[in-house]
């Protein structure tokens, strides 16, 4: 990328590219990575960052940091597709990243960036998988790290953190204003948080749509629809896609559609609703904890998005229909995926009944976590096992 800035994604305003402002200072919104990326090319061997390399805006890149993220699996799932009767299905495994959710993209990124400008302390506020990520890459990258995470994280999902040992914070409030605290932490205590919308987390995280379009190989998919939490993720893909495009490695490009839980769903209700901010939530209530959160930071960026560029398009799903489709990808596909990662089959199946997705559509699915990240489901869905003798084996099998 040539000529990287950052710019402001609500009001335009520029920075210089080495500023470590993450959101803006006039308005509030995030900031984003600018520049120009024509005649950009990937290339065909490398880390994740070095294949993307003349797409980001990093001169150099330090493949010591990775721990092989990227390069997930995009496989088709042909019960799925006559179960759900779309055109053609693919699945992204995301969870197949070294510390099981597509984090690691965008934290590979943040952590590099950190370390190239002096940071000597990183942080992050998460749900859970955002966590594990940089708590992972921290630790590969020699970095002290805080996590803070929110009051209502299953203690399950705190082990595959912690084993990382970072200095780890459990909130009793606010996770909403936690964040927001977090970004105004650098100057008094030197730790830079690389949250969800960081400018060079996103950076990394759009590699996400460059890599699933390079698949693809010339046939992308019309829809791909993912998981919504903070929306930076969302924002990321459509900016991928963007510059896929700026760079002319294609011009078809797919449109997006961001599922939430309906217990906590401020982007899709507000663009129900024709609002350009994320709409006020009550206390959230659902088994994805990993997109449940009441203030997303990216919210009005990724409705700007939606709107503007008319792009995509938000709805919510219940905790019923995502466990449901949690099932039906364990059980079809042998995909076995946190439930925050199934909402977008069941978005997919909710927005097949609604007729926004057509019988003959090509879709690909973002599974973002890996179904061991959140054991919780083993307390909600009956395994079923059958006690028998070694002797007895035999009879049992011809009952099965
Ligand atoms: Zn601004």
């Amino acid at each position: 990328m040539r000529d990287p800035e950052l710019v402001c994604t609500g009001c335009g305003v520029a920075y210089a590219i080495d500023s470590l402002i993450q959101r803006c200072a006039a308005c509030n919104e995030p900031v984003e990575v600018r520049g120009d990326v024509r005649g950009a090319q990937p290339r065909t061997h490398g880390t994740l960052l070095e294949r993307y390399q003349e797409l980001l805006p990093f001169s150099g890149i330090d493949a010591r940091l990775s721990l092989g993220e990227g390069n997930t699996p995009l496989i088709r799932a042909r019960q799925l597709e006559s179960i759900l009767k779309v055109g053609s299905l693919t699945l992204k495994i995301e969870g197949q990243n070294p510390s099981g959710s597509f984090k690691d993209r965008g934290t590979v990124a943040g952590v590099m960036w950190s370390l190239a400008h002096g940071i000597r302390r990183v942080g992050t506020v998460s749900t859970g998988n955002m966590g594990g990520s940089v708590a992972a890459y921290a630790a590969r990258a020699g970095l002290p790290c805080t996590v803070v995470t929110s009051p209502d994280i299953p203690t399950q999902k705190l082990g595959p953190i912690g084993i990382h040992r970072p200095s780890l914070l459990r909130l009793t409030d606010g996770y909403g204003d936690a964040y927001e605290t977090s970004l105004r932490l650098r100057d008094s205590t030197g730790t830079y948080f690389i949250n969800s919308d960081d400018p060079f987390r996103v950076e990394g995280q759009k590699t996400l749509a460059l890599e699933l379009l390079e698949q693809s190989a010339g046939q992308p998919p019309d829809v791909v629809i993912v998981p919504v939490s903070s929306g930076g993720n969302a924002c990321a893909l459509l900016k991928g896609f963007r510059e896929w495009a700026e760079a002319g490695l294609g011009d078809t490009l797919p449109r997006l559609l961001c599922v939430q839980s309906s217990g906590c769903a401020p982007i899709a209700v507000a663009f129900d609703q024709g609002e350009m901010r994320p709409v006020e939530v009550g206390e959230p209530s659902t088994i994805a904890h990993a997109i449940s959160n009441t203030n997303p930071p990216s919210g009005a960026r990724l409705l700007r998005e939606l709107r503007n560029g008319d792009r995509g398009l938000a709805l919510s799903v219940s905790d019923r229909e995502i466990e449901a489709a949690q099932l039906l990808l364990a059980e079809e596909e042998g995909v076995f995926v946190q439930p925050d990662a199934a909402a977008s089959l069941a978005g997919l199946t909710s927005a097949v009944r609604r007729g926004l997705v057509g019988p003959d559509e090509r879709v690909t699915l973002i599974l973002t976590g890996h179904g061991l990240k959140d054991p919780s489901v083993f307390e909600r869905v009956q395994i079923d096992v059958r006690i028998t003798s070694s002797s007895g084996l035999g009879s049992a099998l011809s009952r099965s």
